[in-house]
């Protein structure tokens, strides 16, 4: 298997906390979500979480210099040997050089950045009816990806309902993917002139694309055939 840390990129919508969940659950992996964080702290009340909301209910990013603190103060609760990937971060360059920074810090390296593809019209009908197992947090779009028994978790059996996030309204969701585009798909580049980028298509059945992610992993760990 690899050995370094993975970095899981793609717009809203397009399944990066469901699979690097699977990478936790498959292959040891500690997930670090940013978006996650941030609504941990909004739930406990702190002053971070009500900063970050202010941005976050508008789309908008929260601030670098706010994000990446965060990130630091929870790479270090990480042991070493745990292999991380990191979900929703970084988003722009300037997280993508400070992350380069905090990995030579604790002596890590990244082993690739993975980016899940997804059409814009599939992301908007994703994006509008989200629904959540309240026991294992998997995420479903009921109206491309339901659970197989309605209202029922395919991967634990919990119970799964709509998901309340403040930040899926149409306008934010649309100002979400404009967001994206203008912050996020320059790190796409930055990671591709390095030679460490891997697209993935991000449609289809959640286990196809888990299936997808993992082959490419495999393939890295394999000693180039002569085939
Ligand atoms: P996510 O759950 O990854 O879709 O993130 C939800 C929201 O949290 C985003 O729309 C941003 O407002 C904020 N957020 C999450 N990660 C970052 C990040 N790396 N940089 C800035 N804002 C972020």
């Amino acid at each position: 298997m690899t050995q370094g840390d993975l970095v899981l990129m793609g717009p809203p919508g397009s399944g990066k906390g469901t699979q690097a969940r699977r990478m936790v659950d498959e292959l040891g992996y500690v997930q670090l979500a940013t978006g996650d964080l941030f609504r941990a702290h909004l739930a406990q009340g702190t002053e971070l979480g009500k900063l970050a909301q202010n941005y976050m209910s508008k789309g908008q990013y929260v601030p670098d210099d706010v994000t990446v603190k965060m990130v630091r103060e929870r790479l270090a609760d990480i042991p070493r040997k745990t292999r991380i990937v990191f979900d929703g971060f970084p988003r722009t360059v300037a997280q993508a050089e400070a992350l380069d920074r905090l990995l030579k810090e604790c002596g890590r390296s990244l082993t690739a950045v993975l980016l899940l593809e997804v059409p814009r019209d599939e992301l908007l009908k994703r994006l509008g009816t989200r629904a959540t197992c309240s026991r294992c947090q998997t995420v479903y779009s009921l109206a491309v990806r339901p659970p197989k028994v309605p209202g029922v978790c395919d991967r634990c059996g919990g119970p799964v309902s709509a998901t309340a996030r403040s930040d899926e309204s149409p306008e934010v969701v649309k100002k979400r993917l404009e967001v994206y585009e203008a912050e996020t798909k320059p790190v796409i580049e930055y990671y591709e002139k390095r030679g460490i980028l891997k697209r993935v298509s991000g449609v289809g059945a959640m286990d196809e694309i888990g299936a997808r992610l993992m082959a490419l992993l495999e393939r890295r760990k394999t000693p180039r055939s002569t085939a």
